[in-house]
């Protein structure tokens, strides 16, 4: 099958109309028309070869939702006419400890959607049954494309962390994950303070459900919330100063980053030791708690604020997102 993609040539390249020959469909693999796609930071990094491991032509877009349309032979889960959302994974291995587990997520031979494959942004798009997740029959399918890779990730460190409906949480960024994470925590219970430095987006932030928005640069707003954060999830990829959020914390409060802080994180050990607070990390989810998150956004209507561009005007929508004008996901449409 002939492919209809947009791809990068070179890095930071503009996207270009690409096709591609599909080749034969493994036993186990679907392909997926492609209805909506959205913008993730990541496939900003990949087109820029942040991360060294780009290979180009790149086709970008890895938060898919679609119609299954072929399967081979072997496939489980899913059928043709199913409607699906693929994301940053597109196959595991199935059969190491990790899957065997059921986190797949987390298995070391895992395929990415966008590295060296080719992704969403376009008409078709492939993978493996195992990460093309049945969506809800109500799930509005035009804003759920961002829960397939952003809303997944910051939804496992919930899960991950413990976090109870009586916590006063924090998340750190209210951007595309951050603004995610937000409506997450807030439908789980929780009180949610958002720390965000950009006043413009104030008024949405509480409408969104945060109980307060905190200026981290602000020594006295900071104070203001001292010890009384059980969980804190960053979703920024810049260096902070971790210390002063520390502080924010609760005794056994744990701080978790889905941010891809490229420099070292400096955390000074006492501010761990005195109130066993603990720092850690994670990527994405399974495809099984992809599922039961898909759930809760259906039965708490928790959908991704999204701005719609058409496919074809792809290079329009990423220089938004670069510009930082996205509001807060951006969805591509085809
Ligand atoms: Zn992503
Ligand atoms: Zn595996």
């Amino acid at each position: 099958m002939k492919i209809n993609a947009y791809a990068a040539m070179v890095p930071k390249g503009k996207l270009e109309p690409f096709s591609y020959e599909s080749g034969e469909l493994g036993a186990e693999q679907v392909d997926i028309k492609v209805e909506y796609c959205s913008i993730c930071h990541s496939d900003l990094s990949m087109i820029n070869n942040d991360w060294g491991m780009t290979q180009y032509p790149i086709v970008p877009g890895h938060e898919v939702v679609g119609e299954v349309v072929a399967a081979g032979t072997a496939v489980k889960n899913v059928k043709i006419g199913d409607k699906v959302g693929l994301g940053w994974l597109s196959a595991s291995c199935m059969s190491c400890q990790e899957c065997m587990s059921g986190e797949h997520h987390l298995c070391a031979s895992n395929e990415s959607t966008i590295v060296g494959r080719h992704g969403g942004f376009a008409d078709y798009v492939r993978g493996h049954w195992s990460w093309a997740i049945p969506l809800p029959k109500e799930i509005d399918m035009s804003k759920a494309g961002p829960l397939l890779c952003g809303g997944i990730t910051v939804f496992n460190p919930i899960i991950l962390a413990g976090v109870k409906p009586t916590d006063r949480v924090g998340v750190i960024g209210i951007g595309g994950l951050g603004h995610m994470a937000l409506k997450f925590l807030k439908h789980w219970g929780c009180e949610v303070i958002a720390f965000s430095s950009n006043p413009d987006k104030k008024e949405q932030i509480l409408e969104m459900g945060a109980s307060k928005v905190v200026n981290s640069k602000d020594p006295k707003e900071l104070e203001s919330i001292a010890g009384s954060l059980s969980f804190i999830l960053n979703t920024t990829n810049v260096s902070l100063n971790w210390d002063s959020y520390l502080t924010t914390l609760a005794p056994k409060g744990k701080f978790h980053t889905v941010g891809a802080v490229l420099e070292p994180m400096a955390i000074p050990a006492f501010s761990l030791i005195m109130g066993e607070k603990s720092v850690g990390g994670s990527p994405l989810g399974s495809p099984a708690l992809t599922k039961t998150m898909l759930d809760f956004c259906v039965r708490h209507n928790i959908y991704p604020t999204v701005e719609e561009f058409p496919m074809d005007k792809v290079n329009e929508a990423i220089k938004h997102l670069e510009d930082g004008n996205a509001r807060f996901r951006l969805v591509l449409k085809n």
